[in-house]
């Protein structure tokens, strides 16, 4: 009788194994590696930067198929950018007016108001209260209504990629682009740029797509078709909604399994398409599905050649989805689109299984079940701090090779 092992082509051993090289997992091996460990990163796809994606349209501009909207007050983004010295570009967006698709131009105070009788509302609310209430609930108990109020209920749902009464209220907060002063920017060359300059000299391999962790007192084993890599430590930083697929033996505590069964990933989709000339500067929502496309400054300081959309929820993805051209082009019918649209539907990719995780009304409390080590499991990505962020992925990631190198560096 043949174990598990035995029938695996390769074992290899090292230090740590790093399941994933999305960003949160690149900054977890690159600390770990600048401590001097031995670290192996296994990646199911043939690219850094999971949901982190940016991509090069027939005329040369480049545009964020996945997370695209940095704030300059996101510190651990902002540490990232230092340290590698990228450069970043100002997108001359903010994120609190948008225009009705088709509708009349609304005055930037119509949605500043709004904005600020929901900042308003929920500081009168309180967190402790927010937290047990949905975000479908504090809306409704808003006296505001008109155009600015229905063009906020739709981006809000649109940016948690989930129906506002799954959502906490407490969760609106700064990516949702309210009370948040700071301006927007992304990195030039791309915001996969952060994943790809830290992957530099590690020892990463593609195409392993993992589905086993077995841990015992001495070692833990990650299996990835037929190759098993054998480490003191393994920081999983894969979405949460593979997380909920992988094989632990033993089993995750019940508190950890839980957690990971009642958390869900929003659904989103994005779409990009060239112009011809530089289009205006604009940010458009569309009223009658939960979606937005946007245009915005590039590295010259010039409006870039590009329009891009997203569509969070499954009704906005499907609906987007099935017909992109018609959508981009109802949304900016002045502009010379030029080529075909490209489009990412995110939820139906398992190697991520939505756009990031959303937290439901009592949800936030259970995330710290995530953040302590399992044996010899670290959790890393988005999911582990709820804050479906790059910034938020970063900060897990440091988080993770500090517990590991706590366990492993005397
Ligand atoms: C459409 C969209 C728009 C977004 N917009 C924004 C935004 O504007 N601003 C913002 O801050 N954030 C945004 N986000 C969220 C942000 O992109 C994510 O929070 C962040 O990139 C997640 O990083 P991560 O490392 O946790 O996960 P990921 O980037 O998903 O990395 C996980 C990695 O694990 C790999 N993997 C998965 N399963 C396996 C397996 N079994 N074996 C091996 N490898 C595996 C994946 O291929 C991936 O490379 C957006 C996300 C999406 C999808």
């Amino acid at each position: 009788m043949h174990s598990l092992a035995d029938l695996m082509t390769i074992t290899e051993r090292h230090q740590v194994v790093v399941v994933g090289a999305g960003i949160a997992g690149m900054v977890a091996a690159r600390r770990l590696f600048d401590r001097g460990l031995d670290v192996v990163v296994l990646e199911g796809r043939d690219r850094v930067g999971g949901r982190l994606w940016s991509h090069r349209l027939p005329n040369g501009e480049i545009v964020e198929l996945g997370g695209e909207w940095i704030s300059t007050g996101q510190d651990a983004v902002m540490g990232l950018v230092d340290e590698l010295g990228l450069v970043l570009v100002d997108t001359g967006m903010d994120f609190i007016s948008r225009d009705p698709v088709g509708g009349p131009q609304l005055p930037t105070t119509d949605h500043a108001r709004v904005a600020e009788a929901l900042v308003r509302r929920m500081g009168e609310i309180g967190q402790a209260a927010l937290s047990s209430m949905t975000a479908a609930e504090l809306l409704d108990g808003l006296s505001e209504r008109g155009p600015a109020m229905e063009v906020l209920r739709s981006r809000l749902q649109g940016t948690a990629g989930a129906s506002l009464d799954t959502m906490a209220a407490a969760e609106i907060g700064e990516e949702f682009g309210i009370g948040d002063e700071g301006r927007y920017v992304r990195i030039e060359g791309g915001n996969d740029n952060l994943a790809r300059s830290l992957a530099a000299g590690l020892d990463l391999r593609h195409g392993r797509v993992v589905d086993t962790i077995h841990q015992h007192e001495r070692a833990v084993h990650v299996l990835a078709d037929d190759e098993e890599h054998v480490g003191l430590a393994v920081v999983l930083a894969v979405p949460l909604a593979v997380l909920a697929t992988l094989r632990f033996d033993p089993v995750l505590p019940p508190l950890v399994a839980a957690t990971i069964a009642a958390l869900r990933m929003g659904s989103g989709a994005k779409v990009a398409m060239a112009t011809q000339d530089p289009p205006d500067l604009f940010r458009r929502q569309d009223m009658d599905i939960p979606a937005w496309y946007w245009t915005g400054l590039g590295p010259t300081g010039a409006v870039r050649r590009a329009i891009t959309g997203f569509a969070g929820s499954e009704t906005g993805v499907s609906a987007l989805l099935a017909d992109r051209l018609g959508r981009i082009r109802r949304a900016a019918p002045e502009c010379d689109l030029v080529g075909e649209p490209v489009a990412v539907d995110w939820t139906a990719d398992p190697l991520a299984g939505g756009c990031y995780s959303v937290i439901g009304p009592g949800q936030r409390e259970g995330l710290s079940a995530l953040a302590s080590p399992i044996g010899r499991v670290h959790l890393a990505g988005e999911h582990v701090n709820g804050s479906g962020t790059i910034d938020g992925a970063i900060r897990t990631g440091e988080d993770a090779a500090r517990s590991v190198a706590s366990a492993l560096v005397f």
